[in-house]
């Protein structure tokens, strides 16, 4: 099969969506900007081996290739527009591909995305989806704006990704039922789109937690040039993580990544507004710190304590 017949059998479908002016088939994607919007883009690579395991299905698979770039869109509040795909291939497998697509599309759909280009290319595997959304002028949620006083919330669970790695590594076991439970948050993590827009004018500042809650929130600290106190005690978990040691707790919690959450400030005065967003989204939000003037991330626990265990968040280049 050659690349363009690849292309027209998996990833050209019915060209329908409003803003498309040109989709797949032609040098350039057009699409029109909706009056008073202004674009937010961001790209995301997924390597084999290094972002997923050769284990997952091509159907996971897709929907998580896509799943990671809705969550930066859904970190800054966007209404997602559209994506395009840069695919290499190892070879031309047909199983593969109508399993990845299927995937893929079937996230799009529940977000009225289209595909409207990308490239094709014979390599190791590598899948690179760019993404575009729309938000009003001026309404973005950035890392940059969190103020001392400030509210710490994260959205869902955090640290059930983990867990199912360190299964696959086999430094834990687990029933087969709740194996199957936090592998499924591993590969097909949920990007939370409506929280984030819901957030809009809400939200001083927020992250999407793909690196781990301390790596990002350290994101947001360092734009905003603040400090932090986090309640390690607090963090959302599945019943299956909450079984665990508290130190492996912690650690999937506090440093695990892959979960997708959003982590974000608000003003107290925005508590009950913080609470429609989540509503409005079904998406519920958990309180677990405060930003405070103070440099630095200072981890306390249920007394108050200062915990002094060094959690590193994971680093794509640290050797591990
Ligand atoms: P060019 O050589 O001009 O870059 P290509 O021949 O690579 O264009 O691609 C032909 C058309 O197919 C373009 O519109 C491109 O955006 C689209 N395309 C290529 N690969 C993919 C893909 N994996 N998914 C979606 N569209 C693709
Ligand atoms: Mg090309």
């Amino acid at each position: 099969m050659g690349e363009f017949d690849l292309i027209k059998q998996f990833f050209v479908r019915e060209q329908g969506q409003s803003g498309v002016v040109m989709g797949i088939g032609d040098d350039c994607a057009v699409l029109a900007p909706t009056p008073g919007m202004q674009w937010l883009i961001s790209t995301d690579m997924l390597v084999e081996g290094r972002h997923f395991l050769s284990t997952v299905a091509p159907e996971r698979l897709g929907h998580k290739a896509l799943a990671v770039n809705l969550s930066d869109l859904a970190a800054c509040g966007a209404k997602p527009r559209a994506l395009t795909l840069a695919l290499a291939l190892p070879r031309t497998d047909a199983a593969w591909l109508a399993g990845f697509s299927k995937g893929l599309f079937a996230l799009a759909d529940a977000h009225g995305i289209q595909l409207v280009g990308g490239d094709t290319t014979q390599g190791p595997l590598n899948i690179s989806i760019t993404v575009m959304g729309e938000a009003p002028a001026g309404t973005a949620l950035l890392r940059s704006g969190a103020k001392p006083g400030d509210d710490i919330y994260v959205s869902g669970n955090l640290g059930d990704a983990r867990l199912a790695l360190e299964v696959f590594r086999g430094s834990i076991g687990l029933p087969g039922e709740q194996f199957e439970q936090v592998r499924w948050a591993m590969e097909c993590p949920q990007p939370r789109v409506a929280l984030g827009q819901a957030l809009r004018g809400v939200a001083s500042s927020a992250v999407d937690v793909s690196d781990g809650l301390i790596g990002d929130l350290g994101h947001i600290l360092q734009r905003s040039a603040v400090g932090a106190s986090l309640d390690v005690d607090l963090l959302p978990c599945s019943a299956v993580l909450a079984a665990q040691p508290q130190a492996l707790r912690r650690e999937c919690g506090l440093a695990g990544g892959d979960d997708y959450e959003l982590v974000f400030t608000a003003a107290p005065e925005r508590r009950a507004a913080v609470q429609r967003a989540s509503e409005q989204s079904a998406t519920p939000v958990t309180r677990i710190g405060r930003v405070e003037a103070a440099p630095g991330l200072r981890l306390l626990d249920q007394e108050g304590q200062v915990l002094l265990q060094d959690f590193s968040s994971f680093d794509h280049f640290k050797s591990s």
